[in-house]
Order: C-alpha cells, then sequence, then structure tokens
C-alpha cells in the first residue's frame, strides 16, 4: 500500500458496476513505476447522479477519471470539451481536467489501435469481419474507418444494431466502409482473407467453450483473429482461427493500453516500453485465474 498524504493526486473510474474493474492495477502500479503521489479508486455512480460526480470530482481537484459502462456516452454532456476523434465516436472513457471541467478522450479506441499494432496488425488497407454491434464493436468500426480500413463486414444477431452503427460510421466518414449483416449471414462475405476482431460477450468467462460463430469454413477466411475477450486468456475464437491457420490475440493488450493511454493523458508522460510490457504481464497474472 503507497503512503498517502496532503499531496496525493486521486484518479478514479464511474462507472456501474465497477467491482471487477482491473484499472486499479493498472494506474496504481503506473503510479509506482514513474513515481508520482497519485491514487487510483473507482466508484459506483447512479445514473442520475452522473453530472453531480463530474461536477464533485472537478470540485475535489480529482486529476482524471476513466469513464465505464452504461455511462461512456451518457457522460458526455457535463464535459467542458471533447476530443474530436471521440466526439466522431460518441463515446469517452476518459477525462482529463482542463478549465472549468474536464475534457473527454476515447482510449479504447486509440488504445486497441497501439495494441494491434504492437502486435503487427495494421488496419490501413485490410478487409475486416467485425463479429457485434454493441459498445465495444461499434468503437472498432469506427477505428477501422478511421485507421483506413478498405471494407469492414459489420456481423450482429440483431441486425438493426448493426444497421445503425454502419450508418453512423459511413455518414461520418463518408465512403462506404461498414456493411451491417446478420450473424447468421457470414457465408456473404466475399472469399478473401480477413482480420477479424471478435467484439461479442460470447465466449467470456464463465462460458469458456462458446464461440460466437463456429463453422471452419468461416475460419478459413481469417488470416489474424483479435478477440476483445481476455478473460480467459486463449478464447475459444481463438483456438478456432488458429485450427483455420491463422494468428490469434486476446483483448489483454487493448485493455493495458487504453489505460496506459489515459495515464500518460493525466500525467503529461510518455510511458516506457519496459514500463506498458510489466502491465501487461500483470494482468496477464491476474486473469490466469479465468483459464
Ligand atoms: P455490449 O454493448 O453488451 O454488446 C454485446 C455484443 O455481444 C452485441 O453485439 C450482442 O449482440 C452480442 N451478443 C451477446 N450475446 C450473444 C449471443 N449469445 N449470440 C450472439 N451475439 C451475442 O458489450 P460491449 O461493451 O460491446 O462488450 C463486448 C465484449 O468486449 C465483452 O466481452 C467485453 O468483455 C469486451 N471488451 C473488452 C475490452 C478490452 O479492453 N479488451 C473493452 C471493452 C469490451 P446483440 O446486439 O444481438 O445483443
Amino acid at each position: 500500500m503507497r503512503d498517502v498524504d496532503g499531496r496525493t493526486r486521486v484518479c478514479s473510474l464511474i462507472g456501474n458496476p465497477v467491482e471487477h474493474t482491473l484499472s486499479p492495477l493498472i494506474h496504481n502500479t503506473l503510479a509506482e513505476y514513474t513515481e508520482k503521489n497519485l491514487i487510483y479508486v473507482p466508484f459506483s455512480v447512479e445514473a442520475d447522479r452522473l453530472e453531480a460526480a463530474v461536477r464533485g470530482a472537478y470540485a475535489l481537484h480529482i486529476l482524471g477519471l476513466n469513464v465505464t459502462v452504461p455511462y461512456k456516452s451518457a457522460v458526455i454532456p457535463y464535459l467542458e470539451e471533447v476530443d474530436e476523434l471521440a466526439k466522431q465516436i460518441g463515446a469517452v472513457n476518459t477525462l482529463v481536467r482542463c478549465e472549468g471541467g474536464y475534457k473527454g478522450y476515447n482510449t479504447d479506441m486509440t488504445g486497441l489501435k497501439r495494441a494491434m499494432e504492437s502486435d503487427g496488425i495494421y488496419l490501413e488497407g485490410e478487409s475486416v469481419i467485425l463479429l457485434g454491434a454493441g459498445g465495444a464493436a461499434r468503437a472498432v468500426a469506427f477505428l477501422c474507418a478511421h485507421a483506413g480500413a478498405e471494407k469492414v463486414w459489420m456481423l450482429n444477431r440483431t441486425l438493426e444494431r448493426a444497421d445503425r452503427v454502419a450508418e453512423e460510421v459511413n455518414s461520418v466518414f463518408g465512403r462506404d466502409c461498414v456493411t451491417p449483416l446478420l450473424l447468421t449471414d457470414y457465408d456473404k462475405i466475399p472469399k478473401g482473407k480477413y482480420v477479424a476482431v471478435q467484439g461479442t460477450s460470447v465466449g467470456l468467462h464463465p462460458d469458456v467453450e462458446a464461440a460466437v460463430v463456429t463453422d471452419s469454413a468461416f475460419y478459413e477466411k481469417v488470416h489474424t483473429g483479435y478477440d476483445l475477450v481476455y478473460k480467459p486468456g486463449d478464447t475459444k475464437f481463438m483456438q478456432l482461427v488458429r485450427a483455420g491457420g491463422g494468428r490469434a490475440f486476446n483483448g489483454l493488450k487493448m485493455l493495458a493500453w487504453q489505460g496506459i493511454l489515459a495515464y500518460e493523458l493525466w500525467n503529461d508522460i510518455v510511458v516506457t516500453k519496459e514500463q506498458a510490457q510489466n502491465i501487461i504481464e500483470k494482468l496477464r497474472e491476474k486473469t490466469k485465474v479465468y483459464e
């Protein structure tokens, strides 16, 4: 336990629920590595107290906040400023103190990009299959369009949700980038080799034997599979990708990088490669229990 004194700065997470968050591990470890007198604590906030929580955080001189489900969009009206990219996505997960309040950023998206690039995955010019159309998949769809992916096939169990995301992304970027499809229509995706991003909650612990698509014909189209799920570390989706001859990654690095990028914004520093790698290792240890 670090020493807390009169100069300790506080960063926090607001959301509901927050009980299972790994963010304190990321930020309190980074504070130790970077020798900052900073402590990170999660707060569970009721929906009708969200504005009061943001205003109260500012009044209490809280240095920065993370925002998690279900407030990533709902918090925007209570911010002084919103970063251009986060504005396009319509969701923020990081609040940085500014004159009169907080400025919102989306490090979920930039974190995923950093994580993918650290594994040698570059979306520019890629054809992508995106499974899911929830909050996380929506951010991935924006990332793909922003990073210059040629085409994104967005597959979801509820077609209307994918329709809505596709319309939003295509209208923001002014090109026909995202095509929505019903999950069961995966055979309509043209022949070729794709990066597949698994953005549904299927396969999450304790449902570890489940994958959102199980047909081996689907996986023949996948050269790289990226599962946003990180509990367990080796998901059924990843196993199916490998069985089809592709490379497979989980969402642990994304989790690490969204936190590291937030920490960098709050403290105006650059976390070293070694420190980032140590954070990833710590998260891996912590989530091993779900293997
Ligand atoms: P969400 O908004 O609730 O969306 C859930 C998605 O999963 C929807 O597309 C939903 O389809 C689909 N789905 C759920 N059950 C299904 C089933 N039985 N069959 C087919 N599709 C199903 O959740 P989210 O916030 O986007 O999170 C999705 C996943 O990403 C979670 O597992 C979460 O752990 C992971 N995640 C990881 C990170 C990270 O840092 N690595 C960050 C955020 C999220 P419908 O629309 O049809 O319901």
